[in-house]
């Protein structure tokens, strides 16, 4: 059915509200200057001290900068000898890198099903993808929403498969009681603006393994056996070595200096995004056709994404409240993407994937953002409520 929207004059002529928008000022621009006017941009002293800030924040012990969460992902699997002949399972519901990745170092993605609560892999959807040539899970905490990953780690280690945890979405997230990425084996994480932190594009990828760290460090940079910066601050010629055939995934002084400043605000970003959605989710709470993502029993969610689902009794489709929102100048997103939908992936074997496809077509993602006022959140909501037919508050 189509909803009829009249928005008023007056709704009409007010700013849109952006789905996202980073938390930016001053400080940050400060921090980038000062990168600059240092004489040195590249990978350097700034690079160096994000990653080790950044690896205490999460609780690992090596953090290993890069240029952003894809190439996190892609040496992840490299790293571990992942490639041609192994499949790696991933959940088709998530930004496509995930599935990528796989892709990048000739391996082969089969795609597991999520759980319609969470949107999340489980031990069960796993299981019921793994082949004989699974080598490695990719698990995603989607939106924030922190995975059960001590149970999926278990199913990978009796396995003998490989777990790379993609933290994307998950800088702030909270598992049973320490942050998403705590003591992890191996992590992703993004740094792109439609996540929390943000460098502009960068991303991370934590280890507990030093050797492991040392072999990233190495191969994010043309599998040198001497960083540049190194070199740069010797007085002396040192001679490099090629050790292996590496990539060139660095990150910049400049995006650094800019990573940790927003990383000194990353607890004051999760504590106003759950502030912003839990009056969300208060607000909506009688509106039978609207479910809003939670929390999970074992962590807290950083709410990087704020979805709902439209229920199928619902008297607007997903698609037209979209269409109500936007018209009363509010920026709402279609929710999760999932791979096994999109052309790069078509003809790739897929098996059923019915909590991929009803997260897919029937959730929509709401804006959150630092700066959101009162107001408009309001207009959110009422624009919401007016378009499902559900009335005032
Ligand atoms: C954003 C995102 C990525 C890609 O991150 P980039 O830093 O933009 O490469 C990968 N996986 C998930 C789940 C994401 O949300």
């Amino acid at each position: 059915m189509t909803v009829t929207v009249s928005p008023t004059p007056t709704i009409k002529a007010q700013p849109v509200i952006p789905v996202m928008k980073p938390w930016l000022d001053e400080t940050e621009a400060a921090a980038a200057a000062d990168a600059v006017l240092s004489g040195w941009v590249a990978q350097g002293p700034r690079v160096k001290a994000f990653e080790a800030e950044f690896a205490l924040s999460v609780g690992a012990s090596h953090g290993i900068a890069v240029s952003s969460c894809t190439t996190a992902l892609h040496l992840g699997l490299y790293a571990h000898g992942i490639g041609r002949g192994d499949d790696v399972l991933v959940p088709s519901l998530s930004f496509i890198a995930t599935t990528n990745a796989a892709r990048y170092v000739g391996a082969n993605p089969v795609f597991a099903d999520v759980d319609p609560i969470t949107a999340n892999v489980t031990v069960e959807t796993l299981e019921a993808a793994l082949t004989p040539a699974t080598r490695a899970v990719i698990v995603v905490h989607q939106g924030g929403v922190p995975a059960d990953v001590d149970a999926i780690a278990a199913f990978c280690r009796d396995r003998d498969v490989v777990m790379i945890e993609d933290a994307a979405c998950s800088a702030g997230s909270r598992y049973k009681g320490n942050p998403v990425g705590f003591r992890s084996p191996l992590a992703s994480w993004s740094f792109h603006p439609r996540k929390l932190l943000t460098t502009g594009e960068g991303g991370m990828v934590s280890v507990e393994d030093g050797d492991l760290a040392a072999r990233l460090r190495r191969l994010r940079e043309h599998g040198m056996s001497v960083s540049a910066a190194d070199r740069h601050a010797a007085v002396g010629p040192v001679r490099e070595g090629y050790l292996e055939v590496g990539f060139n995934f660095r990150m910049t002084d400049i995006q650094a200096a800019v990573g940790l400043v927003q990383l000194g605000k990353l607890s004051a970003m999760v504590q106003r995004r759950r502030s912003i959605v839990a009056a969300y989710q208060a607000r909506l709470a009688d509106v039978g056709v609207i479910r809003t993502v939670v929390d999970p029993p074992w962590g807290q969610s950083n709410f990087q994404s704020f979805w709902i689902e439209i229920s199928r009794d619902s008297p607007a489709t997903r698609d037209e409240v979209l269409a109500a929102l936007a018209a009363d100048g509010i920026s709402a997103r279609h929710g999760i993407m999932a791979a096994h939908r999109q052309p790069a992936y078509a003809g790739h074997p897929t098996g059923s994937l019915p909590g991929t496809d009803l997260i897919t077509d029937h959730t929509l993602i709401l804006p959150v953002f630092h700066q959101m006022t009162e107001d408009e959140q309001s207009r959110v909501v009422e624009s919401l409520r007016r378009a499902v037919g559900a009335g005032a508050e």
